[in-house]
């Protein structure tokens, strides 16, 4: 089988590394240089998307913040899974909000804005705190502002016309009440053609300024499992998904709400790799190409440091037992997702005690908040 991944980062790299020992070859469009490469040795094969759509069996993605002809010329393949309605749901909280609400999946109080207007009823209509997304294009906290107080409206509003620009008549925001969470947790799924669902446990992230920068699984009783199976069931159907899906949440109080949905493999799923059966982005070509799906069984329990703006760690990482390297290949930027580290155990306690035998390894500068998000665990 040969694959065509939509973007050409870390997840189709990922997926191609899955990919190869069941035979299956992964190629990837870079959207933004218009060509099709090897997504390990990021080989340019000289094939426009035409070509490459013509050359594969099936058409996937990476992301879903896609050029629209790029979408539309992919859907008119009928090689494209999980297909243009569930990415265009993924990149665009407007229509996120509509299909929680149309399969009843609990999600935070929101209202759709077009105008300063819209944002002034909104704080009447939510209440103050406001999270403020635009409605297309965020991600890892990007494009979001907090509204404390209703005499921040000029200004924040000011700063928000200012990013949406002019450019697309489509821009809009979304008001979102602000949720006094007590942690964020994420699940991973992956459904079939024929609609069978599996799901890996709940994992639990910790992010630092906006972006991902840790995650454990287990992280749930079963109580909780179910809640998200239930919300992964319903939104998975509804999109008659085939492939892949994240669903991020808020645990409040033993309740889970969702906070957004991404129609692909996840990076809180990394831990998968190193701690289920069969992880997630052999999970996510299994169903894509029609095999029968792999358990998501956790085998061991499994923590994930995300590796941002750094190309360099210390090698005595490597003499840890359970601790996984998992370097990217890209040019270091700051912030960059770069690579990850994965340290599993044998049951949650060794997971724990090697992610503190770790850390001092992982300078402070490098992964700011880490130390405490791990003390916070263990
Ligand atoms: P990602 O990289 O996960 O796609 P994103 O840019 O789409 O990120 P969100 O996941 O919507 O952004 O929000 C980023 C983070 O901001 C969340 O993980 C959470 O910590 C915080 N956050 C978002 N919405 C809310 C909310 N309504 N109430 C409280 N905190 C929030
Ligand atoms: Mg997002
Ligand atoms: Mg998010």
């Amino acid at each position: 089988m040969k694959v065509l991944v939509l973007g050409a980062g870390q997840l189709a790299r990922m997926m191609a590394l899955a990919g190869a020992p069941l035979g299956i070859s992964v190629r990837a469009y870079d959207v933004r240089s218009h060509s099709v490469v090897h997504p390990v040795t990021l080989a340019d094969y000289q094939q426009d998307l035409a070509s490459g759509i013509a050359d594969c069996d099936v058409i996937t993605a990476e992301f879903e913040h896609i050029p629209n002809d790029i979408l539309i010329e992919s859907q008119a393949s009928g090689k494209f899974l999980p297909g243009e309605r569930a990415i265009r749901v993924g990149g665009d909280r407007r229509l996120e909000k509509q299909l929680l609400d149309q399969v009843f999946v609990a999600n935070a109080k929101y209202k759709v804005l077009a105008s300063k207007a819209d944002l002034q009823q909104a704080t009447v209509d939510i209440g103050l705190p406001l999270v403020l997304k635009s409605a297309l294009e965020g991600y890892d906290g990007k494009g979001q502002w907090r509204l404390k107080s209703a005499d921040e409206i000029d200004a924040v509003w000011a700063e928000i016309e200012v990013f949406l620009g002019d450019s697309s008549p489509n821009q809009a925001m979304v008001a979102e009440e602000w949720v006094p969470f007590d942690r964020e947790v994420s699940v991973i799924g992956v459904r079939n053609k024929n609609g069978d669902v599996n799901v890996y446990p709940i994992t639990q992230n910790h992010h630092e300024n906006g972006v991902l920068s840790f995650s454990f699984a287990p992280a749930a009783s079963s109580e909780l499992q179910q809640q998200a199976v239930d919300a992964f069931s319903k939104i998975a159907d509804e999109l008659d998904y085939v492939g892949v899906l994240a669903i991020e949440f808020f645990d409040v109080q033993g309740s889970l709400l969702v906070n957004e949905l991404a129609p692909r493999v996840h990076n809180s799923g990394h831990w998968t790799q190193q701690g289920a059966d069969v992880c997630q982005f052999e999970n996510h070509l299994r169903a894509v190409c029609d095999l029968p799906l792999g358990s998501t069984e956790l085998v061991r329990p499994t923590g994930m440091i995300n590796i941002l703006g750094c190309d360099h760690i210390d090698s005595n990482a490597h003499a840890l037992a359970g601790v996984h390297l998992h370097w990217y290949g890209k040019d270091k930027r700051p912030g960059r997702k770069m690579g990850h580290i994965n340290v599993a155990g044998l049951d949650s306690t060794s997971m724990f005690k090697q992610l503190q035998a770790l850390q001092p390894l992982l300078p402070e500068h490098d992964f700011p908040g880490l130390a405490n998000a791990i003390k916070a665990v263990t």
